[in-house]
């Protein structure tokens, strides 16, 4: 006997599913469906990934950046195809330098990083949550922490400690929180800023491995790796340092 009660719901579905897609693509083939709406509708590029596929997806959007072959973008398209969920492939721990926007050196989109920003691109508490939470949530796989060339708040921190100098306000407070990595390289050959912006990538990079059990736990699973970077002001490029 053969009828349509004799098949499984879930195969009427499938055939459905697949006349439909079907039709979407004589549709866009025939050009009827806008341009937008058939881009929207296509499969999200920004499947989650491994933490080394990741690495390597950010340093070659860099080295796109780098040598200003950047990809055309369409944000409205983006926008639209991200209103519901996002699965950012990389967070990174940035200065907040107006010379650095971490979607641009990377050349990433809307919804590919998630982008935590501090002077000095320190750990701190809310920092710190916000990380725990694009891995948690999200299932981010990388965490870069980056710093750059020229970096006025590891200056500070740089004055604080060899002048003895004092800021306004609550940068004081910024400036004591990079004192203990520009005490580490007081004694090293070569410039003492750029020594103590280095030192203050590996020193973040450090206390992310080890102050939170919820990143450890994912770097023990192997769902998520922390490196270290730092941005050179004049050729755009990221250099990987930790
Ligand atoms: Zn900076």
């Amino acid at each position: 006997m053969h009828n349509n009660r004799d098949k499984a719901p879930s195969d009427d579905r499938r055939n459905f599913l697949r006349l439909a897609t079907a039709s979407a693509g004589a549709l866009l083939l025939s050009g009827a469906l806008p341009n937008a709406i058939a881009h929207a509708a296509a499969p999200t590029p920004l499947t989650v990934v491994n933490p080394e596929q990741a690495l390597a997806r950010l340093m070659e959007g860099n080295k796109r950046y780098a040598a200003h072959v950047t990809k055309r973008r369409d944000l409205m398209v983006e926008r639209v195809a991200l209103v519901d969920s996002q699965h950012p492939f990389a967070a990174v721990l940035a200065c907040a330098d107006s010379r650095i926007a971490p979607e641009y050196v990377f050349d990433t989109g809307l919804g590919e990083l998630f982008s935590v920003r501090v002077a000095g691109n320190f750990v701190t508490d809310e920092g710190l949550a916000s990380l725990e939470y694009a891995i948690a949530v999200l299932g981010t796989p990388l965490i870069l922490v980056l710093g750059h060339d020229s970096c006025g708040a590891v200056a500070a921190g740089v004055k604080a400690v060899k002048d003895n100098a004092t800021f306004p306000g609550k940068i004081q407070g910024l400036a004591d929180a990079l004192k203990p990595s520009v005490s580490k390289v007081l004694q090293a050959p070569g410039t003492l800023l750029d020594n103590a912006i280095a030192q203050n990538v590996r020193d973040t990079v450090a206390r992310l491995n080890s102050e939170s059990q919820l990143l450890a736990d994912a770097i023990g699973a192997g769902k998520l790796t922390i490196v270290g970077g730092i941005y050179r002001l004049h050729s755009g490029a990221v250099e990987l340092i930790a």
